[in-house]
């Protein structure tokens, strides 16, 4: 058994520091960790979102060895459970993990050790409490608590659902109580990277009646946030004109597709030691790519979102977004991966409308609307019917088709089985789908209003993880707080007609508590002639010197949720007079200096179009048009086809989740004879080309 140095449970903050000192070796909390740590002791369920690397595990750590017993820790990374074991294994803890890499009789030795009391932590990944009587072995015990980390899993709404998470929520009660001796044992879930939607989510999930919440550290001082309309067709050259300067440097550029990622890098790489990175390359060139970035043998990386995850360089002085990003979640993650070190780093988001129809179009093809569900689950029956024969009658075009049953598959509409036959599933479908295609609409409507607010960057971002209290704080240094000091965003004095149609916009608003843009322009005469855009550039300058609020609001119509902004007068707007001379700057576009030469938007390159998307972070990748084969590319296709179902019958699951109709069609077309040439094929990916890609080439080669 363990000797016993569990503290009181009323924990006592200069015991807690004594262990943090002894234990761990820190000599001091870090901020918000002490808070943390007093709530767990005493037993309270907690959330707990910090951004990587402000020292979340400690906030269970602590607790754990304050408390005594077991604590056990759910983690859905064998990586990250490793790295924790193997840390509290050197501070000379007793620890135990039970993951799919191990044999069977270091788990069982785990088991053991746990039922005699000798751990303080036991790692377990959440698929461990399918394991038929394994949550009953954990129950024999109390706990002292227990922690999830990257508890966003369980949220369908977080990036990286694990279903195996969902079955949290059912064993908790009975993990909780453990064997009724003592009080019953606190669940902390943690995570770096929930909305307030995924916060709501996880604390539902995981039944956690009135949690603790604990939402800090998002903002980030040494970051000037710099949000700027640039044409896609001149993107590119303003990138390596921005990038020429040594001192913005080391930089990640994030890249919308991997094609824009190679062509970026390729035009980067005539002014900087620039390469792409994205998840086309195979790993050993991915690999290389992070070294020599690491080790700083190259300046720049361009990359897809599949970059960063392993950076560890405080350096990062510059990271450019070449495109609207999908997510502001990721959006911040990728932001965040500047300036480690503290010193002042720069980051810059390039848009324009153009990205807007682009993630449109991603969405409407990785959405399908309901009808094209509705159709293919109208033909289902009790009786398997074949895939073929449903897209025939469907009368809906391959590729919709074949999104059309795995949508329905995913939310159970449909069976598929390993034959590729389906059955009729549940009508829930239509519910989940729906769900899930309007957060996914929302999501992208959130980056559109935060590229288009004209309020501090930062607050916003904070704001958006939910720290209300941190948002009133301004940053200072964003585009918005100081447009004077951006880089790339040009400024321009008001005219005195500007000034006065400011001064309009004021005695307008001088008696309404709030209106809306669509109010202002019909009450104000010259309105309609400025036009809307120059309207909004007009209001964004007088937010920015202080004279108008703009509050995001919504109403519904129709079941539809509508988005609009309060525009009121602040404090410095209601004391303006009419003498009063006032100062604003317009955004003008970008600075001159990084223009290209023939500027205004010609199209002299086109190498920043998003137009043909293959973007790595949607699902396939490709939104190329269905692939025309000839004749012996259609036997070749029938050979893939074949292959793919007796591999699905191996590996029971539907054909689809093997591979996708159009991307076999797009190796039979491409006739890849290397791994290279196969990862080049719309919709083949690393983890198909791993899994799938011998066997691929094989029939490729032997079908010529
Ligand atoms: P997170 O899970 O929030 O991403 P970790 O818990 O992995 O972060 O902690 C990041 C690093 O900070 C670890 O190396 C950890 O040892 C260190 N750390 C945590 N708390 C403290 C502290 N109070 N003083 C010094 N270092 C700390
Ligand atoms: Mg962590």
């Amino acid at each position: 058994m363990l000797s016993s140095f569990p503290l009181s449970a009323a924990a006592n903050p200069s015991d807690l520091r004594e262990l943090l000192r002894t234990t761990f070796g820190f000599p001091a909390f870090r901020a918000n960790q002490e808070e943390v740590c007093v709530a767990a002791v005493a037993g309270r369920d907690l959330l707990l979102v910090m951004p990587t690397g402000a020292g979340k595990s400690l906030c269970y750590q602590l607790p754990a060895l304050a408390r005594g017993g077991t604590a056990l820790v759910i983690s859905p990374l064998i990586a990250l459970m490793e790295d924790q074991a193997s840390k509290l294994i050197a501070l000379g803890l007793k620890v135990a993990r039970i993951h799919s890499g191990m044999d069977r009789a270091a788990s069982r030795q785990a088991c053991a050790d746990y039922l005699n009391g000798d751990l303080q932590f036991f790692f377990i990944a959440p698929e461990r409490l399918r394991v038929p009587g394994f949550a009953e072995m954990l129950a024999k015990r109390s706990l002292s608590l227990i922690a999830i980390d990257e508890a966003h899993c369980i949220s369908q709404w977080g990036h990286d659902f694990r279903p195996d998470y969902r079955m949290l929520g059912e064993r908790l009660p009975e993990l909780r109580r453990g064997n009724g001796e003592g009080q019953a044992a606190p669940v902390l879930a943690l995570t770096a990277t929930a909305t307030p939607t995924v916060q709501a989510d996880i604390v539902a999930q995981l039944g956690m009646p009135a949690p603790a919440k604990f939402i800090h550290g998002f903002r980030r001082d040494n970051l000037a946030i710099e949000v700027v309309e640039v044409p896609v067709p001149m993107r590119a050259a303003v990138i390596c004109k921005f990038l020429k300067d040594a001192s913005r440097r080391p930089a990640i550029v994030y890249a919308q597709s991997r094609k824009q990622a190679e062509l970026l890098a390729e035009e980067l790489s005539h002014v900087v030691r620039a390469s792409a990175y994205h998840a086309g390359l195979d790993s050993a060139i991915r690999e290389s790519v992070q070294r020599s970035f690491q080790q700083s043998e190259i300046d720049v990386v361009v990359a897809t979102i599949a970059f960063g995850m392993g950076i560890d360089k405080a350096d990062i002085r510059t990271v450019i977004h070449a495109g609207l990003p999908a997510t502001v979640e990721g959006y911040y993650q990728e932001i965040g991966r500047a300036g480690r070190d503290g010193q002042a780093s720069r980051t810059i988001l390039m848009h324009s409308y153009a990205d807007r129809r682009t993630h449109d179009f991603l969405l409407g093809r990785d959405y399908p609307p309901v009808a094209d569900l509705d159709r293919v689950y109208r033909l289902l029956r009790e009786e398997p019917r074949e895939l073929d024969e449903l897209r025939y009658e469907s009368k809906l075009s391959d590729e919709a088709f074949e999104k059309a049953i795995e949508k329905l598959h995913i939310h159970g509409g449909a069976r598929v089985d390993f034959n590729g036959n389906a059955t009729v599933g549940g009508p829930g479908w239509k519910k989940t789908y729906g769900v899930q295609a309007d957060y996914r609409r929302e999501q992208l409507e959130l980056v559109v209003r935060y590229v288009e607010g004209h309020g501090c960057r930062m607050s916003a971002l904070v704001r958006h993880f939910g720290d209300v209290e941190d948002a009133a704080q301004p940053c200072g240094v964003c585009d918005a707080c100081d447009p004077a000091g951006a880089v790339l965003c040009l400024f321009r004095r008001a005219t005195p007609v500007e000034r006065t149609q400011a001064q309009d916009v004021i005695e307008s608003l001088r008696t309404a508590t709030y209106k809306t843009i669509k109010q202002l322009m019909s009450d104000l005469s010259w309105a309609e002639r400025v036009g809307r855009d120059d309207f909004e550039k007009l209001l964004a300058a007088m937010q920015r010197a202080g004279l108008l609020a703009s509050e995001e609001a919504v109403f519904e119509k129709d079941g539809r949720v509508i988005p609009y902004r309060k525009i009121s007068l602040t404090g410095a707007g209601l004391e303006t007079r009419a003498t009063t001379a006032i100062a604003l700057l317009l955004s003008d576009g970008i600075a001159e200096e990084f223009a290209p030469a023939s500027s205004s938007g010609s199209r002299k390159r086109k190498t920043g179009s998003n137009a043909g998307t293959s973007s790595g972070k949607t699902s396939g990748g490709g939104t190329a048009a269905p692939v025309e084969l000839s004749g012996v590319s259609v036997a070749l296709a029938a050979k893939l086809k074949e292959w793919r179902t007796s591999e699905a019958k191996r590996l029971r699951v539907p054909p689809f989740i093997v591979c996708h109709d159009r991307a076999l069609n797009a190796v039979a077309a491409a006739r890849p004879v290397n791994l290279r040439q196969l990862l080049d094929v719309d919709g083949i990916g690393p983890a198909k080309a791993e899994k799938f890609g011998e066997a691929i080439l094989e029939i490729c080669r032997s079908n010529p």
